[in-house]
């Protein structure tokens, strides 16, 4: 059985000129490649006809999916949706669901009058079928020709997201017989990329041909994941999970999760489980530690608040560093996070704590203190354990790297492996 093939087609002068990152057609080959649909081409194309009827014809030739986005607005540059009726023949006709959602998204949710260019919106050529959108008003679409399947999805990204999931992938599954396809994933931390390879080398060259594993580092963490693909879905399954099993014994003194979750997410999982509580004393990270603790629903069961405290006299003021350590070893430095940890988690009578000060760049350093240097304080009820990290990256990317490795340091404390 030869495997379905893609072309992702995605339309916007903003995107050739980098104004705009293609973040859809990543999503949308995230999607397919998990319905084992394989992506032969991602292409861009500007607001143009003949760049456009140029992608269409070449994907229409060895593809048996083409997904198109963007271009599909109010706007005298979108030009797909006439470009697509001209290109399968067809006329504009309205298509009623899609005014009574436009109508009413404008008269009852905006309180705004329609004018025509929005009434525009719910024409659609009559040789598509329509993906009703409802996040947005543009409709999506969906030609047939000649055995090839054409989805045309509005540019705006939740919406190309919705209906990527409602309409794009069920449709796809059940109109192809798509190759089962099943991924497992875990997470590492505290050993890097080429050390993993070295522990799980023999591992590795006993898979069988069908399952591939991928290195995926990320924040001075490693994620691999195992992808098998075939025909019988059965085998796959006690294949792939003989292998992860392998896998996660190997790695086992590194494992943070056997899920394809976050670090942020497996610390919460622990600190709701244990119904314990966790406060931050932030300098350099600005608040990002608390971002990433508070980002995901149901955080306000374990996740009470931070000071951040950026400038030295807070750190004083409201932490209690002693001015002493602040003049002889700094700001970065194991006494501050450590003061600076056990002080939040008191005041905020929490059971843990975690606190970071260091460099993040582009400049700042000294002569004792490298750019990237950081220190990261945990604290609990019985103790406060610190460590410094010397990071190789520029200003944000430092922010993320030491977020991260402060949650898995207070990992670690709940967990006592510290
Ligand atoms: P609308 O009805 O809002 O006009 P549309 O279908 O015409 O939607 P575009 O006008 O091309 O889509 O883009 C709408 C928004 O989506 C813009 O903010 C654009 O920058 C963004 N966008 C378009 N294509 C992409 C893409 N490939 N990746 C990420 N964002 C995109
Ligand atoms: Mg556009």
């Amino acid at each position: 059985m030869n495997s379905i093939q893609a072309t992702i087609i995605t339309i916007g002068d903003e995107l050739l000129i980098g104004q705009v990152i293609d973040t859809n057609s990543a999503y949308i080959a995230q999607a397919l490649n998990k319905i084992g649909v394989s992506v032969s081409n991602r292409i861009a194309v500007g607001d143009s006809k003949e760049a456009i009827i140029d992608a269409l014809n070449n994907a229409s030739a060895n593809n048996n999916v083409v997904i198109l986005t963007g271009g599909l607005g109010p706007t005298a540059d979108d030009i797909t949706k006439p470009l697509l009726n001209e290109y399968f023949g067809g006329k504009m006709v309205i298509h009623q669901p899609t005014l009574e959602h436009i109508t009413d998204i404008f008269v009852n949710k905006h309180k705004r009058p329609m004018i025509d260019r929005n009434r525009k919106q719910a024409e659609v050529p009559d040789v598509c079928e329509v993906l009703f959108n409802e996040t947005g008003t543009a409709p999506g679409m969906l030609f047939k020709k000649d055995g090839v399947f054409y989805f045309s999805l509005p540019g705006v990204p939740h919406e190309m997201r919705f209906l990527t999931d409602k309409h794009v992938i069920p449709t796809i599954q059940n109109s192809f017989t798509t190759q089962p396809i099943l991924h497992r994933t875990l997470l590492t931390a505290g050993i890097g990329e080429s050390f993993l390879a070295e522990l799980i080398a023999d591992l590795e060259n006993e898979l069988p041909s069908f399952i591939k594993l991928a290195y995926l580092p990320n924040f001075g963490m490693v994620r691999l994941r195992l992808t098998a693909t075939g025909k019988d879905e059965n085998e796959l399954t006690t294949n792939i999970n003989a292998a992860f099993a392998k896998l996660k014994l190997a790695v086992a003194e590194y494992l943070v999760t056997d899920q394809d979750e976050n670090m942020e997410v497996v610390v919460g999982k622990l600190l709701k489980q244990n119904n314990q509580t966790v406060s931050t004393a932030e300098s350099c990270t600005g608040g990002y530690i608390g971002h990433l603790l508070s980002k995901h629903g149901g955080s306000s069961q374990f996740y009470t608040g931070g000071i951040i405290s950026y400038d030295n006299r807070i750190k004083t003021e409201f932490l209690n560093v002693p001015e002493h350590i602040l003049q002889t070893v700094g700001a970065v430095s194991q006494e501050a996070v450590e003061q600076m940890a056990k002080s939040v988690r008191e005041s905020m009578k929490t059971d843990f704590a975690v606190s970071v000060s260091g460099i993040m760049g582009p400049s700042g350093q000294t002569d004792e203190k490298p750019l990237g240097m950081v220190w990261i304080g945990v604290a609990s009820k019985e103790k406060v354990v610190s460590k410094v990290f010397y990071l190789r990256f520029d200003r944000l990317r430092n922010i993320e790297v030491t977020a991260n490795q402060a949650i898995n340091l207070l990992r670690l404390l709940i967990i006592n492996k510290i």
